[in-house]
């Protein structure tokens, strides 16, 4: 199978959104972008062996491949429309192709979301897709607008894929999902919209994700790290154990967001987001727990970096 056949057999799209004008197919897509918003798009790579281990099946590598994009359009409030994959593979290999569809489009479908372009070489396994969205003009969450006194929140749990990633063949089945399936919170982000003052998903752990945001707003935070919100896995170990795969571990795909008191109790008191308070913005740069005595301790925020 060439390269033409392996796109129009397992890529192309019976049929288009409304906003494609141009699909797969030309030497570019053309969209209409819906009347009066602004775009959003992002772009992320998985290579195999670094962000998803090599025995990752092949379903859960084009979920996983669409899923962390749409955390970064989740964290921006996005709407999400459509996506360009990039593939590089070591072969034309038709059964792990049509897997890899397989799992992309059941995450593409849960969302309604299109499959525009994008680009096929052969090479080491590696896959790029670049996700776009729309939000309302002015409207997108970032990471900049922390203030004193906002509360920190988590959607998601945090520390499970961290967790099976240690654990590898002896993660329980239940736990791997995690690591291999994230699922992606674009209606907590897009619910978010407008009432959190910033937002990032947390994808390279907590606390170097938070010290991004508190970097952005020239803020600090204490966190009351006993309410992490912690994935049910972790709950039978150690606590110290825990809370560093809360904090340090990467892959969690949750929303970390900063809003004010009263918004986040209007929200909770909604019922259809669940928040999990875990600390409060203060000015004092840095990020710092408070301990059982009532006293601060800083929390280091070093997490997964490339080049490091
Ligand atoms: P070009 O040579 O102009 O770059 P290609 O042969 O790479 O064109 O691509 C032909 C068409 O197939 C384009 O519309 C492109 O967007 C689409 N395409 C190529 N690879 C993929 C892919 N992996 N997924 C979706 N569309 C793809
Ligand atoms: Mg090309």
């Amino acid at each position: 199978m060439n390269e033409f056949e392996l796109i129009r057999r397992y890529f192309q799209p019976a049929a288009c959104a409304p906003w494609c004008q141009l699909g797969i197919g030309d030497d570019a897509a053309v969209i209409a972008p819906p009347a009066g918003q602004h775009l959003v798009l992002c772009t992320d790579t998985l290579i195999a062996g670094r962000h998803f281990p090599l025995n990752t099946a092949a379903a859960d590598i084009g979920w996983k491949a669409l899923a962390v994009n749409l955390s970064d359009l989740a964290a921006m409030g996005a709407d999400a429309l459509g996506f360009l994959l990039n593939l590089s593979l070591p072969s034309a290999d038709a059964a792990f192709v049509e897997q890899f569809a397989c799992g992309l489009f059941e995450l593409a479908e849960a969302h309604q979301l299109s499959l525009i372009g994008g680009d096929t070489t052969q090479g080491p396994l590696s896959i790029t897709i670049t996700a776009f969205g729309a939000v309302p003009p002015g409207q997108a969450l970032r990471r900049a607008g922390a203030q004193v006194g906002d509360v920190i929140a988590v959607a998601g749990n945090l520390g499970g894929a961290a967790w099976a990633l240690q654990q590898g063949d002896q993660a329980a089945p239940a736990l791997r999902l995690k690591l291999d399936r994230p699922e992606p919170l674009l209606g907590v982000g897009r619910a978010l919209r407008g009432r959190a003052r910033c937002a990032i998903d947390v994808s390279d752990g907590l606390a170097a994700d938070l010290g991004h945001v508190l970097q952005a707003g020239a803020v600090g935070a204490v966190l009351d790290c006993a309410n992490l919100p912690l994935h049910p896995a972790l709950r039978g170990l150690p606590p110290m154990q825990a809370r560093e795969l809360a904090l340090y571990g990467g892959d969690d795909y949750a929303l970390c967001v900063c809003l004010p008191g009263p918004v986040l109790s209007q929200i909770q008191a909604e019922a259809e987001l669940n928040l999990q308070p875990i600390g409060e913005i203060i000015a004092q740069p840095g990020l710092f727990q408070r301990g059982a005595d009532g006293k601060l301790s800083a929390v280091e925020t070093h997490g997964y970096q490339h080049f490091a």
